[in-house]
């Protein structure tokens, strides 16, 4: 038996993470029940068709599901203030996840793990990172919070370096595991429908850190800054003062990024726009550094680093106008970074949905002097224009992605900018953020 002393799990959430969890403890000599509250019993019996699963639930979590458990696996999409779940705390039910069950799988002295967390960037910085290791000649992959689950991994010792994108809420559940590095790359407002206060937000993320032998964290984000981590290795567009420390430095038009020995990456020509994307750069690079020395390509290999769909992606020029698509931006501060990447252009930004009661205010007065209009779609247009009105621009509510797109045509003039970054989460229009960034490409196809 894989799990020391568990006989009957009961898996919460059959999601991708759930079922690979299914999966995963298949044949492993116990019992499984599975509860998910809105999916079909049908659904899930279907894709668990060959696993022997002892019983469904759905509908609400009830208590008498835990009767006949001894421990419940908790997928990253269930919120763990659920009363029956603080409950089974109380009663010392362990409450295991993905991460769990992985770091019982791993072969630590062959294959590194590497952990990055925080607010925006993970996917950009954990995809960065598959390519430089994998382009340097490594076995590598990259999985966890979204893409492949980390229990889907193949041949997971064969592998030089695995490189798991971390939630918060992965992170919340108290686990042993050790991270070779953990990278923690900003902390700002999300998910405040999962937590009742922004620290307790915080200190998930933070929690990465008691888990990894090297930390690698960003020093210009202001709630990071403030924790004064003393044996972390540090990145900021400002050279820190510190011998541990990666920065940018400009010398006659051209940007490299720097350490303080001789480290100097040329990033001038790079296909990911705005300044956000120059920490992601150095997230990976001072990552990558702790393993690898010697490699001497990093900077051909970030060139022909691809834009990854739905982030900050171009779409098309149409009349001179450009259209970018920035679908994943789910919250304030990534759309705000979106909007800073364009510096200088005349920006129609298309935002709105559901904006997960993040506080709209931080995102009026980022906004102020950088965009010509502003385009609101979705559940909390109202809320948005009212939080907006200082801004001094004209504000529309349209009814659809579609509306909203053809009224930003027909302001935008040539060397303008449409930038689609709703700051909200997608789903009061759309099933995810890729069909709602797939809606806005098939509409600017079309022009
Ligand atoms: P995550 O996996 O954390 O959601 P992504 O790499 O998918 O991060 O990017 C999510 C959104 O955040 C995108 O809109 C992207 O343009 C933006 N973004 C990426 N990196 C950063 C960063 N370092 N700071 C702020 N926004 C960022």
């Amino acid at each position: 038996m894989i799990i020391d002393n568990y006989n009957h799990v009961l898996i919460v959430g059959m999601g991708k993470t759930g079922y690979s969890i299914a999966k995963f403890l298949k044949n492993k000599n116990i019992f499984i029940s599975v509860y998910d509250s809105e999916k079909s019993i049908h659904d899930i019996r279907k894709e668990l068709k060959d696993i022997n699963i002892t019983n469904y639930y759905d509908g609400p979590l009830e208590e008498k599901y835990l009767n006949s458990i001894d421990c419940i696996a908790l997928s990253p999409g269930v919120d763990l203030r659920n009363p029956v779940l603080k409950n089974a705390i109380k009663n010392k039910i362990p409450i295991i996840n993905d991460l769990t069950l992985f770091f019982k799988e791993i072969n630590h002295e062959k294959t590194k793990v590497i952990g990055v967390t925080g607010t925006n960037g993970k996917t950009t910085v954990c995809t960065l990172l598959e390519y430089l290791f994998l382009k340097a000649g490594y076995k590598a992959v990259s999985a966890g919070n979204i893409g492949l689950p980390m229990l889907g991994i193949e041949n997971i010792n064969d592998l030089d370096f695995i490189i798991l994108e971390l939630s918060s809420f992965q992170l919340e559940i108290k686990n042993q595991l050790t991270l070779d590095v953990g990278v923690i790359l900003n902390i700002t407002e999300d998910h405040m429908d999962r937590y009742d206060t922004f620290d307790d937000y915080a200190m998930a993320k933070h929690s990465i850190l008691e888990h990894s032998k090297k930390k690698i964290i960003c020093v210009d984000d202001e709630v990071i800054k403030k924790w004064n981590i003393e044996d972390a290795i540090v990145f900021s567009e400002r050279i820190q003062n510190n011998k541990k420390a990666y920065g940018i430095k400009i010398e006659k038009n051209k940007k490299y990024i720097v350490d303080q020995s001789n480290l100097k990456i040329e990033i001038t020509n790079v296909n990911l726009l705005g300044r956000h994307n120059q920490l992601n750069f150095m997230a990976a690079i001072a990552t990558f550094k702790q393993f690898d020395n010697k490699f001497d390509e990093i900077d051909s290999v970030l060139q022909r680093f691809p834009v990854i769909n739905n982030r900050l992606e171009w779409v098309k020029e149409v009349n001179g106008i450009n259209f970018y698509n920035d679908s994943k931006s789910t919250n304030v501060s990534s759309a705000i970074a979106a909007v800073n990447a364009f510096e200088k252009k005349n920006i129609f930004l298309i935002a709105g949905g559901d904006s997960k009661g993040q506080n709209l205010s931080l995102f009026s007065k980022a906004l102020k002097n950088k965009i010509r209009k502003l385009y609101l779609i979705g559940k909390d247009a109202e809320l948005i224009k009212d939080a907006c009105k200082s801004l001094e621009v004209e504000i529309k509510i349209l009814k659809t992605m579609k509306e909203a797109t053809l009224q930003a045509f027909n302001d935008a003039k040539p060397e303008d900018i449409i930038l689609l970054a709703p700051a909200c989460a997608s789903y009061d229009m759309y099933r995810n953020y890729i069909e709602r960034g797939n809606d806005f490409k098939s509409i600017v196809a079309d022009y």
